[in-house]
């Protein structure tokens, strides 16, 4: 039982280095966040070592009682957090949830309706190399050519010509509100089984901050790691207590064997960080600064360098910068920002002239800086770096400079040694 330096120096440096690297980087990419040292804890403990197949209660292993408690506290706290009546916390991920989700509600073959993955849609949502695509008739609405927002008329039209049997509403890269009660109608229209894929806006859901899908869908599915800012893995709800079991079996033993008891221990941690008034003004910093960002992005000397936003601006915690007008492309901005110091991901933006592989846009999400505690004055500076970057002939190294002064002064981790 020796210690990892000692063990395995090599991957001790790799933990080493990318703490390094969280602490000296602006983290912007939209689904990644900095969990509290409390989940941390969690998930670098003993709970990994228990096996415990089935529910609390329901185990087909002996020695579950205290895991047991866990996956309590997890699932009640997620259920008052959210307001449902129903929650599963074993998802592994966002996608096995998912994948329990569509096997729940739809049989293979069924038609399901989802957003186009080039236009801000998730692989699970009906991709053709996974599973969704695989296993289901997956079709999609896109977004309206001109304003790139999601048309209710469209998906109504949509929904009548395919008559899916699910429809989901949901994306990982969508700057604006998804109106919930308009895609309940058009299910029930159609007798389809409604959908909600909140696994980016989760956060501000569960802050009171962004309209709660939990009333209009069937089930609702998310990732804990993203904006609700715990470990990495999935999670579950619903009010319909008939479609319970359902759930429960197909995500157990449906999609997964053994339940990862320290990352479901770690989620119990986050619900209940989630429900306190701190995680309330973080949300609030983060929709703030993603507004400051999307104002100062189309700033006239911006929009010179062919710079845009999507959709003008923002309702949730990212931005979609339109770089078709810029001679710069998706790839080579995000190479940029990473030499300033700042990650994001480049990112297509719908009708995109560029391959996905270089992209004319960037999806750039402010969840991890509001987490290190960025308010209004931080997210101006770090909008004005961004905008700087992207323009002609920008002075890189002035500009990492700015952004050191930034990570200088909101330390990550303090005290925290890998
Ligand atoms: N659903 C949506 C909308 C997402 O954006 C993502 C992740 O990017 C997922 C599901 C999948 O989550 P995971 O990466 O945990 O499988």
């Amino acid at each position: 039982n020796q210690p990892l330096e000692v063990v395995d120096p090599e991957i001790a440096a790799v933990l080493e280095q990318e703490l390094g690297r969280q602490r000296d980087y602006l983290e912007m990419i939209a689904s990644e966040n900095f969990v509290p040292v409390s989940v941390l804890q969690s998930q670098g403990s003993v709970l990994t070592n228990k096996y415990a197949e089935g529910y609390p209660g329901r185990r087909y292993y002996g020695g579950c009682e205290y895991v047991d408690i866990a996956e309590s506290l997890a699932i009640e706290r997620a259920k008052s957090l959210f307001g449902a009546e129903y929650a599963n916390v074993q998802p592994h991920s966002g996608a096995t949830a998912n994948a329990a989700v569509l096997s729940a509600i739809a049989t293979p073959g069924d038609t399901i309706l989802g957003l186009e993955l080039a236009h801000g849609g998730h692989l699970t949502h009906g991709m053709k190399l996974n599973f969704s695509g695989k296993l289901y008739n997956a079709v999609s609405y896109g977004v309206d050519p001109e304003t790139f927002l999601v048309d209710m008329n469209v998906v109504r039209e949509k929904a009548l010509e395919h008559r899916p049997q699910v429809i989901i509403a949901g994306w990982s890269a969508y700057p604006r509100h998804l109106d919930f009660a308009a895609f309940r109608a058009i299910a029930d229209e159609v007798g389809a089984k409604l959908w909600v894929d909140m696994a980016h806006f989760a956060g501000l859901v569960a802050a009171g901050l962004h309209p709660s899908p939990i009333p209009f869908a069937d089930v609702v599915s998310t990732t804990v790691h993203k904006t609700l800012a715990g470990p990495r893995s999935g999670l579950i709800l619903s009010r319909d207590m008939e479609l319970a079991k359902k759930l429960n079996s197909n995500v157990f033993p449906g999609q997964q064997g053994g339940p990862l008891m320290h990352v479901i221990a770690a989620k119990a941690t986050a619900f209940l960080l989630a429900a306190q008034p701190e995680f309330a003004d973080r949300q609030a910093r983060t929709l703030s600064g993603a507004r400051i960002l999307g104002e100062r992005l189309v700033a006239d000397d911006s929009r010179a360098a062919g710079v845009d936003v999507l959709t003008g601006g923002t309702d949730v915690h990212l931005v979609l910068a339109d770089l078709r007008n810029s001679p710069i492309d998706g790839q080579q901005a995000e190479d940029a920002l990473h030499e300033v110091g700042i990650t994001v991901n480049r990112n297509s933006v719908p009708f995109d002239p560029r391959p996905p592989m270089v992209t004319s846009g960037l999806r750039i999400g402010t969840p991890a800086l509001a987490t290190r505690g960025f308010g209004d004055v931080e997210f101006t500076e770090v909008a004005d770096v961004i905008a700087e970057t992207l323009k002609p002939g920008a002075d890189i190294a002035g500009l990492r400079a700015r952004v050191k002064t930034l990570t200088d002064a909101f330390p990550l981790y303090p005290g925290l040694q890998q």
